[in-house]
């Protein structure tokens, strides 16, 4: 059986055409799944009944389950979602205006054990599939539209949750397409933003072969010193090499690359980090999104007082570059950035550092 969300739209097309069944019938199905949102396709009257018998012997459409909920008093709600395997992972939904956005995972654990990460405490246990990308945000839709109806819009998404999307850049690109595809769930492509920790092989594939959505570059240091305390992966991958990489992504009109920057408190806190930023990224189409440390059970790291937050944003703004301090949601259940880990029964969790929500 082929998990049917796995499929893009023309991988579909090119199944019904070698089943010789009417064209329509992929249009259908995509319509039926991902714009009605019905798990049932029984129901669906405009299917033949040979078009049923194909589609019940050929997919399988078995969903992630969501194991556990935690809900934030912010309204941010935490999912521990249990794949097939056994294994978990943790999907956050973040309330902005009354609208959401989901802050998806691409592994199970992560490989780049970065030193403020939760996630990365947890180590690499294996790649997420299409499918369970796109089965946590139809998990989470569900529960929106079920627990929430009033507000049960899902407008942005961002790969920030557990694990490092381009080290997983197959399966990212293709959920990221079924997302934007105007047959499957019709999301705009300014819409979708992947974190990356700066994995080179990822970032050189995407000029090519990434679908036209947002990129965040987690930066958290604006020298290479700092920056390997935080991300190991820098060692291998220095800022001189992936920087001139980011900035030849193409991005569209008005858009800009997000620069994530974790604030941590006693270590890249200081006026001097915050003008070697300035100068770091005053020539580029940057946009930054600082973002205080969240503590969690363990971490070395503290989050800088909110003066020295205030200090360190009006320094980066004298460079001109748009400067976003990020308001920490989600923290009281662990769902906030750096904070996802699902190695621990009480569900501790989100790990890449998330941005905008706009
Ligand atoms: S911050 Fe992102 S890349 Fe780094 S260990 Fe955590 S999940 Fe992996």
């Amino acid at each position: 059986m082929i998990p049917f969300y796995s499929l893009s739209y023309q991988d579909l097309r090119k199944m019904c055409d070698q089943a010789d069944l009417a064209p329509a019938t992929a249009n259908h199905l995509f319509n039926w799944y991902y714009k009605k949102r019905k798990l049932d396709f029984c129901r669906a009257h405009n299917l033949s009944s040979k078009a049923k018998q194909y589609i019940l012997s050929s997919f399988d459409f078995a969903l992630p389950k969501i194991h556990f909920v935690q809900e934030s008093t912010d309204k941010t709600v935490k999912f521990l979602m249990l794949l097939h395997d056994g294994a978990t992972v943790e999907t956050v939904l973040i309330p902005f205006q009354g609208k959401y956005t989901l802050c998806l995972s691409s592994q199970v654990g992560c490989a780049m054990n970065c030193s403020f990460c939760y996630t990365g405490a947890q180590g690499f246990k294996r790649h997420l599939y299409t499918e369970e990308i796109i089965g946590q945000f139809l998990r989470a839709q569900i529960w929106l539209t079920e627990q929430r109806p009033a507000d049960d819009r899902i407008l942005n998404i961002v790969f920030m949750g557990q694990g490092e999307p381009l080290h997983n850049f197959d399966a990212v690109k293709k959920a990221s397409e079924i997302f934007i595809s105007q047959n499957g769930l019709s999301l705009a492509d300014h819409k979708i933003t992947i974190s990356t920790s700066g994995y080179l092989p990822g970032l050189l594939r995407w000029k090519e072969d990434m679908p036209n959505v947002n990129i965040a570059l987690s930066l958290h240091a604006a020298t290479n010193e700092k920056r390997a305390q935080l991300i190991p992966l820098n060692r291998r991958y220095p800022l001189e090499t992936i920087l001139p990489i980011v900035d030849a992504i193409p991005q569209g009109k008005k858009r800009f690359v997000t620069y994530e920057y974790l604030l941590t408190s006693g270590f890249n806190d200081s006026s001097e980090d915050a003008h070697a930023l300035g100068k770091l990224l005053q020539h580029k189409k940057a946009y930054i999104n600082l973002i205080p440390f969240n503590p969690y059970p363990g971490s070395q790291w503290k989050r800088p007082a909110d003066l020295q937050i205030l200090g360190f944003k009006q320094i980066v703004e004298s460079y001109s570059i748009p400067t976003l301090v990020r308001t920490t949601k989600g923290a009281q259940i662990l769902a906030a950035c750096g904070q996802l880990n699902t190695s621990s029964r009480n569900m501790q969790t989100c790990s890449h550092l998330p941005a905008q929500i706009s």
